[in-house]
């Protein structure tokens, strides 16, 4: 019973140990994320200047509701089917390198990314003022998240977290995989995805505003429906992601 108990604190020392000296050699908090060189202040731009020209930043004219580019202050989305979630945050849109770089945080292995990419989803939401008591993230399946060895949203829900100072808590569960997702439009989506996640037993106050944290945002569909799920529970409901993809009735992804 000792033995097995003494090992997995001597294994996270050693971890934390070596973390210590990659940091030390490698320390990923001072350089640009896009293209790796030194930037001056990354907590608050953790890009450098001249990546700063051509990124492709959520800064136009925007649904107030789900963050999307949009000539209107609530798009057509959002008038048709109102939102369980109250404000999105979304600092990119979904294009260029920002693609290419949300790409490869989920495929290359590249985690240490999350906390650039907190800083700028942190930043919007301070900005804003919302209150936030608690964070939570859209979940993989196990299956899924054995294979990639992590899941992208719970690191930045974790890094978002640390900035301000909030509780990560795992609220829900995905039970299945979709089949297909992407060349689905917004109803079969929607539809496909009824059963798809569940919520845990974990105890919500009235009073509490909620942040859920996912990598990218596309149609909301998803978002939208685990928003849902603890919609009753709970006072206000955000939602925030890397990226908005901008969604019109004839995007297939
Ligand atoms: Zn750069
Ligand atoms: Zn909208």
């Amino acid at each position: 019973m000792k033995k097995s108990s003494v090992l997995p604190i001597v294994e996270h020392k050693l971890k934390n140990f070596w973390n210590k000296i990659v940091y030390m050699m490698f320390p990923d908090d001072i350089k640009c994320i896009f293209c790796g060189r030194d930037v001056p202040n990354f907590y608050d731009k953790p890009y450098c200047e001249d990546c700063e020209k051509t990124l492709p930043f959520n800064n136009g004219h925007r649904c107030k509701i789900c963050d999307m580019p949009s000539e209107s202050d609530v798009c057509d989305f959002c008038k048709k089917e109102p939102k369980y979630f109250k404000r999105a945050f979304c600092p990119f849109i979904y294009e260029k390198q920002v693609k290419n770089l949300v790409l490869a945080f989920k495929e290359s292995n590249k985690r240490y990314l999350a906390k650039g990419f907190a800083v700028l989803i942190a930043k919007r939401i301070l900005e804003s003022g919302v209150k936030i008591d608690k964070i939570t993230y859209i979940p993989m399946t196990e299956k899924k998240q054995k294979k990639r060895g992590f899941n992208q949203a719970k690191l930045l829900a974790d890094e978002v977290g640390k900035i301000l100072n909030k509780p990560v808590l795992c609220l829900f569960k995905k039970e299945k995989d979709m089949t297909e997702q992407k060349f689905l439009n917004y109803k079969d989506r929607k539809a496909a995805i009824v059963g798809t996640y569940s919520v845990k037993e974990v105890r919500l106050k009235k009073e509490e505003n909620i942040l859920i944290v996912d990598d990218i945002i596309t149609t909301t569909a998803t978002i939208n429906y685990c928003a849902g799920l603890i919609y009753p529970q709970v006072s206000n409901i955000y939602v925030c992601g890397v990226a908005r993809t901008q969604y019109t009735e004839k995007t297939s992804h």
